[in-house]
């Protein structure tokens, strides 16, 4: 957090009006990411269904995917504004859209997904840190912090989808044991392959089902 941040009052961080860190018009821009969604990933579609076009074939290490809102122009301006200035409103403004979309996952604990070694220093907190933090207090469930990129990786943007999933794969472990439920946790679900690597790294330390949480989704 800037020093700044502390003594300005609280501003839209899409608008820039004085007020919540997102304001209600703002918010209300937002589209819900409601069901019908394809069981396994998340993605929405005309009618429910267990896998989908963009998940039917892929090796998935985790059983389901939810988030509360599409990745469109307003949750594009509102996840840019988090990351740039961190400001834990912003966090909280986040958990507050995801738990009023997604029902309490069962699982024993939240893990984040681990920020990337290089950038983390340039910004402080990473926001599925911080996102998880809050989701942590708002449903009652532990944090667990374990995971960590072994690499830093190449910038995902312009990448094809095949080349971001061979990026991440392999490239998370856990640094303690996990129990059997867990949910991971991140700002943006895209090709899905970060929420992959995170699972799988889950799965390898004990973790036997995996579910993923998100703030925001790409959807095709
Ligand atoms: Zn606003
Ligand atoms: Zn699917």
């Amino acid at each position: 957090m800037r020093a700044l941040d502390l003594l300005l009052p609280e501003r839209c961080v899409v608008c820039e009006r004085p007020g919540r860190a997102l304001c209600s018009e703002c918010q209300g821009e937002l589209t819900w990411l409601l069901p019908p969604l394809c069981e396994r990933c998340g993605s929405p579609g005309p009618w429910p269904v267990r896998r989908c076009a963009e998940c039917a074939g892929r090796r998935l290490a985790f059983v389901e995917a939810r988030s509360a809102i599409v990745y469109d122009t307003g949750a594009r301006a509102f996840v840019r504004g988090w990351k740039e200035r961190g400001r834990r409103g912003l966090a909280r403004e986040a958990a507050r859209l995801v738990v009023k979309t997604i029902p309490k996952p069962e699982a024993a604990c939240l893990v984040p997904v681990p920020g990337d070694p290089e950038r983390a220093r340039e910004r402080g907190d990473v926001p599925a840190r911080a996102l998880a933090r809050e989701l942590a207090a708002m449903w009652g469930i532990a944090m667990l912090d374990a995971l960590e990129r072994t690499q830093s990786l190449p910038r995902q943007r312009g990448l094809s989808l095949h080349e971001r999933r061979r990026n991440v794969r392999g490239s998370v472990v856990a640094r303690e044991a996990m129990p059997p439920d867990v949910c991971v946790v991140d700002d943006v679900y895209t090709s899905g392959a970060t929420a992959d690597a995170c699972a799988a790294a889950c799965r390898r330390f004990g973790a036997r089902r995996v579910r993923v949480v998100t703030l925001t989704r790409a959807v095709r």
